[in-house]
């Protein structure tokens, strides 16, 4: 198993370094782990000028899966767009054709209380977010801003082939199909006429899933409903926008951010793992970032990539252990629970495991 690792910037290198630990200690077990790392992000513009470069490129594309921290920082927000570190990210999800990126929202019963919501409305709560990732208006042509009648006006295009859509379409049925049998496809049909497309391939390939229970809702709706009552959901279905607003709603009902793993697939389960959160520059190097959901990461990694639940399970028991026992960093620490670092967060999953 080949595994590209891609820290990136801020708190990304810290938060590999626990990752990799973990595949080490598997790995010290007699899993056949390789492990190559590669520069992203800010990282990859200070050394070679440019957020992606071709060896990055290279090496992730023969990997089995690859394993990225995050990327950006204020340090780069000056650069010119195509030379920002977000661009990497962008460009190596369309490179390696990620299309489907999968976001759980689960609540951990020990974390019930870091939730801005009452403990009753999330505790239990156990939401998967399939996201459109390569289409869209983030992708679309034409796009810009220029000059028209004598003032600038910006412009993006939203855009999806029914092929797009009837892919993403599958991959949701068939997660729903290990799940609850539910699927919840979100879109904007009374507006936006992409959507109402999206809404009639969703319902097509609704054939090919009878014992899966489609249901549609408004984008608007599916935000308010979120925070409403969001145990109604099992899966949810979206496109590229809406899901990354969607996933970082849900994620937040959950109480951290620093929690969440998060994969992106493409059509033969060849993915990029990554925690859901950014690179929290505002605590970097510190020593203080959570490691869990790129530690998560990697247990979607052994599942989704390399079919070995066995150990998706027991590093995700790990974490839950660690929980129970009162262990927290300070993104997820409440009174009479012990507050400790990166690197002894890393030591006590390693130490359940
Ligand atoms: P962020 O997720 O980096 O941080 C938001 C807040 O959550 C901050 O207060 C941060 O300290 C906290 N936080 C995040 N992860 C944490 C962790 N593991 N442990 C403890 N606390 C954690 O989002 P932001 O501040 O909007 O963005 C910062 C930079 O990250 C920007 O440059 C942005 O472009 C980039 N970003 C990258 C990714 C990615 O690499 N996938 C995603 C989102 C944002």
């Amino acid at each position: 198993m080949k595994i590209c690792v891609l820290p990136g910037d801020g708190i990304g290198p810290e938060i590999m370094v626990q990752a990799v630990r973990v595949l080490d200690l598997l790995r010290g077990e007699g899993l056949a782990i390789e492990i190559e790392e590669a520069l992203i992000g800010g990282a990859a513009v200070d050394a070679t000028g440019g957020p992606l470069p071709q060896s990055t490129l290279a090496l992730a594309k023969a990997a089995d899966a690859v394993l990225l921290g995050a990327v950006g920082g204020p340090k780069w927000d000056v650069l010119a767009r195509e030379l920002r570190p977000e661009r990497g990210l962008l460009g190596i999800r369309k490179e390696l054709e990620l299309f489907a990126n999968l976001r759980p929202a689960i609540l951990y019963p020990e974390l019930a209380n870091a939730s801005s919501l009452k403990p009753e409305i999330v505790s239990g709560l156990d939401i998967m977010i399939v996201r459109e990732l390569t289409g869209d208006i983030y992708f679309g042509q034409p796009r810009g801003i220029e000059e028209r009648d004598g003032e600038r006006v910006g412009f993006n295009t939203m855009l999806y082939s029914e092929s797009e859509v009837r892919r993403i379409g599958h991959v949701a049925f068939q997660i729903a199909r290990k799940r609850n049998h539910r699927l919840c496809s979100v879109d904007k049909m009374n507006v936006l006429e992409t959507t109402q497309l999206w809404r009639d391939v969703m319902i097509e390939i609704s054939a090919e899933y009878p014992d899966v229970e489609l249901s549609h809702m408004l984008v608007d709706n599916a935000a308010m409903q979120l925070v409403r009552n969001p145990k109604q959901f099992d899966v949810m279905v979206t496109g590229n926008m809406f899901g990354d607003i969607l996933s970082d709603e849900a994620s937040m009902l959950t109480g951290s951010i620093g929690m969440l793993p998060s994969a992106s697939l493409d059509c033969n389960n060849k993915g990029m793992y990554e925690p859901s959160h950014g690179s929290a520059p505002d605590i970097a190097g510190k020593g203080l970032a959570n490691p869990l959901a790129t530690i998560l990461s990697v247990a979607m990694m052994l599942r989704y990539s390399f079919g070995l639940e066995e150990a998706a399970v027991r590093i995700e028991r790990a974490v839950k252990g660690v929980l129970a026992a009162g262990m927290r960093t300070g993104d997820i620490y409440e009174p009479g629970t012990r507050k400790i670092g990166t690197a002894e967060m890393g030591d006590a999953v390693l130490a359940a495991m």
